[in-house]
């Protein structure tokens, strides 16, 4: 039966494809094809690490102690059973040879199925052996795992790929993906993603933003209400996702899939076309980026330099073993030289909120009752907090600077006694790197400018930067109070409100009268309903993931800014600026 689900949309253009549910707990399984030729290999795989697994079991029932109670053995007798249960044998099977997953992903696609089954069950004794099965099939992960000498399953095989010939196209639902595991889905199978939880601009939604396909947030009960392999159509522009579509409804998206492909084709061979407004305004397209190994997409995408390198994400899937300063200047360095002599701005550390540094999802988070997490301890207050740690990365980035033309960006400060900190943190990493005769280059320090207390009083930091970054995912959620992550509240969060707008106006105008450069990195610099309305504010520089350069790019080419700033004022004092903002500069698209 065709039903829809409606959600948040993330990213752009029209998604086809089988659903590969995920739960939560099992994102960390690596998602990989197997050729035809290799399936006997990894059902054999399978075979070994079931034999090795029912050995573990029968040696468990044999040491229990004699007074254990009886139940206990009657408990791996049912774990026994399970494991050799045609339901998960045959079942897992049918998954490697007909569709071509890797063992992991087959028993953990199993599972999915048989989970809902267990579900429905009307029997509660029956019921509640969903979570012996469970704990089969971890040990039997764990066991393949163990196998390929690899505790951690990912990151994916080379011959992981987005198509594979003949493949129906995946789709992943998840209840919660946490913005760690997103980012192991880089280059991986899967041509769309769909999430229960989440907002437009929580970090999931930024990393799913990232890999530049269709994607949908927030969308509730999506992982109840879909099944194991339906098709699913993801519309990432509308937020809307189609389950099992009738063939008129599939031949509709089927076209707009198309069409959206030829625009981005078109869109393409803007690439190395400076960003220059009608009136010869020349604009800045900076790239967003997660990891080093980014960065030559960036180049590719057109963009004259990283705008925002978010360094957090080389802390996570760490298994608490932190990167050290010779592997962080390392990345820093690689990102430097990757991208050739333009401008890398490395954010220093933001971790906290729902960025944390293992593995938590959202959903796990705000069961860890860390009461306020996006008002704890995060960003530039947690790198204070760890003072050898923060100057341990400030050293790694001095470094690097030696290498190109490095920006060091910190994030979340609002108070003079935390940039004073930091200076004096800067300093001492310098003084080290000097005792120990260690080269370090030219740098420039600029301020995220992401709390509106900062925003309110941003002469102090336009005196002691030499640069700063409008925040705007962070300035909206502290200015309205809505915590980005939350789906619940998530119709509330609004770049557009008129108090929001007042503070980057406020921004970019005082750095402007102080001579300072000024830039957007939050999604509103590559959201090109924004476009001319930053514009019209006198930005000209925006930092975007690069998969939305050349659209923003377009929309800076059909720009004057001239008739823009007049008709600004009318946008500002509206109130609805975003209604107000599409009849005055025409071509916006509100929201
Ligand atoms: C922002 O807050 O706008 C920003 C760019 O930082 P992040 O999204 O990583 O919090
Ligand atoms: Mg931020």
């Amino acid at each position: 039966m065709s039903l829809q689900v409606f959600g948040m949309p993330v990213s752009r253009g029209v998604a086809i494809g089988r659903a590969v549910l995920v739960a939560s707990s099992r994102v960390d399984v690596a998602h990989y094809y197997v050729a035809a030729a290799e399936a006997e290999a990894e059902i054999e795989r399978l075979k070994r690490a079931r034999d090795a697994v029912a050995s573990e079991i029968h040696v468990l029932q044999r040491d229990l102690p004699r007074d254990a109670p009886a139940e206990l053995s009657a408990l791996l007798d049912v774990h026994l059973m399970l494991l050799h249960d045609e339901m998960l044998t045959d079942a897992t099977k049918h998954w490697i040879v007909e569709r071509h997953y890797n063992a992991e992903w087959a028993l953990a696609a199993q599972l999915e199925v048989l989970a809902r089954q267990f579900d429905e069950m009307e029997d509660d004794y029956l019921r509640e052996r969903k979570a012996d099965l469970e704990q089969v099939v971890e040990r039997l992960l764990r066991r393949l795992a163990a196998a390929t000498g690899d505790g951690h399953a990912l990151p994916l095989p080379a011959h992981a790929a987005r198509d594979f010939a003949g493949e129906d196209p995946l789709v992943l639902v998840a209840s919660d993906i946490s913005p760690a595991d997103m980012l192991q889905f880089k280059n991986s199978v899967f041509t769309g993603f769909v999430t229960d939880v989440g907002g437009r601009t929580s970090h999931t939604a930024i990393v799913a933003r990232s890999l530049d396909i269709p994607a949908v947030v927030g969308a509730r009960e999506a992982s109840r209400l879909i099944r194991q392999d339906d098709w699913l159509v993801i519309d990432g522009d509308a937020g809307v996702v189609v389950v099992n579509p009738s063939p008129i409804v599939l031949e509709e998206y089927r076209f707009r899939q198309r069409a959206s492909d030829l625009e981005r084709a078109r869109l393409d061979r803007l690439r190395h076309t400076p960003a220059v407004t009608l009136d010869g305004e020349r604009v800045e397209l900076l790239a967003n980026i997660e990891l080093p190994g980014d960065a030559p997409a960036a180049v590719e995408a057109g963009a004259v330099g990283v705008g925002l390198f978010r360094s957090e994400f080389l802390f996570m899937n760490r298994d608490g073993r932190l990167p050290d300063e010779d592997e962080q200047y390392e990345a820093y360095r690689a990102a430097v030289v990757a991208m050739g002599g333009l401008p890398v701005t490395i954010r220093t550390v933001d971790i906290g909120a729902d960025k944390p540094l293992d593995r938590m999802s959202v959903a796990e988070l705000r069961h860890e009752h860390v009461l306020n997490p996006a008002m704890g301890l995060r960003a530039i207050r947690w790198s204070l907090a760890e003072p050898g740690m923060f100057r341990q990365q400030l050293r790694a980035l001095l470094r690097a600077s030696a290498h190109g033309k490095l920006r060091i960006l910190v994030p979340m400060l609002a108070h003079l006694s935390e940039i004073r900190a930091t200076f004096e943190q800067l300093a001492r990493a310098r003084a080290q790197l000097d005792e120990s005769g260690r080269a370090w280059g030219r740098f420039e320090v600029g301020a995220m400018i992401e709390v509106p207390a900062a925003a309110l009083q941003v002469e102090l930091f336009l005196r002691h930067f030499d640069f700063v970054s409008i925040g705007t995912n962070d300035l909206t959620q502290y200015t309205l109070a809505i915590d980005r992550a939350d789906e619940a509240v998530a119709h509330l969060y609004d770049p557009w409100h008129p108090s929001v707008l007042h503070l980057i106006q406020h921004t970019i105008e005082r750095a402007q009268a102080a001579g300072k450069p000024v830039e957007v990195c939050g999604e509103m610099a590559g959201d090109t309903a924004c476009t001319e309305l930053l514009l019209a504010m006198g930005l000209r520089s925006f930092s975007m993931h690069p998969s939305r350069v050349a659209a923003v790019k377009q929309r800076v080419l059909r720009a004057d800014t001239r008739r823009l700033a007049a008709a600004l004022q009318r946008v500002l004092a509206a109130e609805s600026p975003a209604a107000e903002a599409v009849a005055a500069f025409g071509s916006v698209q509100a929201g």
